[in-house]
């Protein structure tokens, strides 16, 4: 079996010491890709240090053409890829497809903003002191950037970071989730062939505790931009000094089903957002609260939905759920599930496991806090409660640790701006389910779910810093 290498220093190399990738489904190993060790994890951070200035001065067409290359490689390459995700993150094939399309978007987006980044002329005579001065703000580079990515979204998450890094003109060091590497290499063949400098980007495989941690504490980067969970994230926060560091990060996100809501419209959106990728998504929809006069069919056809959602085989074209990545994750939320069921919550559908094959499963009689209601699932677990005002039902979307996006299925504009204004999340989708996101909006949580957004212009603008110029003309 072909062991891939990393990618350091402008080189692929051999580190003489490797992982296996394997399969979630089937336990498989799919690949073996080497490991980084210490002196190779400080090439790379050396690499990338040394590339601040390469990566600064191509110009902003140079940027924009490599992303645009970029961006039609990846839509040529999809098939590979998509098997590539399905296969290492154990993603149903015709969501992985929809990661890879959604990929190319993303890096079309980054290479509009590699065009247009620019700054803005300052009014400095609007200041008592500033008469006779003129001058301007523009952005430039933040310098080498750190980027660690979760195993979820193996690709669009990494070109989250990746894109927006080249639009600004900064050098990377990726180090994506030790169970999906093999994304990533292919990523770093496609940079290279769309003739991305060669010190452009680094790729480290190994674990966060290691590599990851080197990174976070290394003086030689400029930046971290770190998707995953919010117990990882809090610890990089508080290790990385005075690095900027943007945190995206979990939740478990609500959907509202208000009195005067379409169902019809509601509940295969709810199957979608509770279930695609076995929940494994960070806006994943894990509490939906139902007016209680609309509680009763509600309750009745998502259950019904549920049960018909495809689960096994993430090569099979109808998969919506399949395994979760590793058998101890299965294992933790069946544990979560028993322990609501003790605690007085009733399984409506699911709630057992085979492998790394965890049921779509439905609770109700479940409280806020609940271990499987408060902390983040991240499974096929959604909790059905009843609420009888608008105001309670927004209160209780806000009783939690986290607050990234929320849904509310309305026909009255009143309700929906009550809940617009008053949900404390990083974004609010009306008429939709939390788990909505395209890839040019700002994306982002308050609270535990994070700090910074991403959406390639607001990444870009986290990955520049400002500078004034001012020119004293008297
Ligand atoms: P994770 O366990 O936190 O791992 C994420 C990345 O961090 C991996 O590359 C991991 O490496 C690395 N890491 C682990 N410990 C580290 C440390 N001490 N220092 C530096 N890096 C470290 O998360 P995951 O299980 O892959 O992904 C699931 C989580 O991501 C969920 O909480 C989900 O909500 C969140 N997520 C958030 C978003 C968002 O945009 N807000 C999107 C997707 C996922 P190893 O793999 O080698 O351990």
């Amino acid at each position: 079996m072909l062991t891939h290498k990393l990618y350091v220093a402008g080189q692929w190399m051999d580190t003489g010491t490797n992982i296996d990738v394997c399969n979630p489904y089937d336990g498989s190993v799919i690949a073996k890709v080497c490991q980084a060790t210490s002196e190779v994890t400080e090439r790379a951070l050396s690499s990338a240090s040394a590339a601040r200035s390469t990566m600064a001065q191509l110009t902003a067409r140079q940027r924009g053409e490599i992303l645009d290359r970029l961006s039609h490689a990846i839509a040529r390459d999809k098939e590979e890829i998509a098997r590539t995700i399905a296969l290492e993150a154990g993603k149903g094939i015709s969501f992985a497809r929809g990661e890879v399309d959604r990929s190319v978007e993303t890096f079309q987006f980054a290479a509009d903003e590699a065009r247009r980044l620019c700054g803005e002329l300052i009014p400095f005579d609007a200041a008592a002191t500033g008469s006779g001065r003129f001058g301007y703000f523009r952005r430039y580079p933040v310098g080498a950037i750190g980027a660690i990515t979760p195993f979820n979204f193996p690709l669009n998450l990494v070109a989250h970071k990746v894109g927006p890094a080249i639009a600004a003109g900064c050098p990377v060091v990726l180090k994506p989730a030790s169970t999906t590497p093999l994304t990533s290499i292919k990523l770093v063949e496609l940079l290279l062939e769309v003739g991305l400098p060669a010190e452009g980007i680094n790729l480290l495989v190994g674990s966060g505790s290691t590599v990851g941690n080197a990174m976070v504490t290394s003086e030689k980067l400029d930046m971290i931009t770190f998707t995953g969970s919010p117990g990882v994230g809090l610890g990089i926060k508080a290790a990385s000094g005075i690095k900027k560091v943007t945190l995206e990060l979990g939740s478990n996100s609500a959907v509202v089903i208000h009195q005067d809501a379409d169902i019809q419209k509601a509940l295969p959106r709810c199957v979608i957002g509770g279930f695609a990728n076995s929940g494994q998504v960070c806006i994943s929809i894990q509490r939906i609260y139902v007016h209680r006069s609309r509680y009763e069919e509600f309750r009745t056809a998502f259950v019904e939905a549920v049960k018909q959602a495809v689960t096994g085989d993430p090569m099979q074209e109808q998969t919506l759920v399949g395994p979760m990545i590793e058998e101890r994750e299965a294992e933790r939320i069946e544990k979560w599930v028993q322990q609501a069921i003790a605690e007085g919550a009733i399984a409506l559908c699911g709630g057992k496991r085979r492998g790394t094959l965890m049921e779509p499963t439905v609770l109700e009689n479940t409280t806020e806090r609940m271990t499987v209601v408060w902390e983040e699932a991240f499974a096929p677990v959604v909790c059905l409660m009843a609420y009888d005002n608008i105001e309670e039902a927004v209160a209780r979307v806000n009783d939690s640790q986290f607050g990234l996006q929320a849904g509310i299925f309305t026909s009255d504009i009143k309700t929906a701006f009550y809940a617009v204004d008053h949900m404390h999340v990083g974004g609010v989708m009306v008429n939709d389910m939390p788990t909505f996101r395209v890839d040019n909006m700002p994306y982002g949580g308050v609270k535990l779910s994070g700090t910074g957004r991403e959406g390639a212009r607001f990444s870009v603008e986290e990955m520049t810093e400002l500078k004034t110029v001012m020119f004293n003309l008297n």
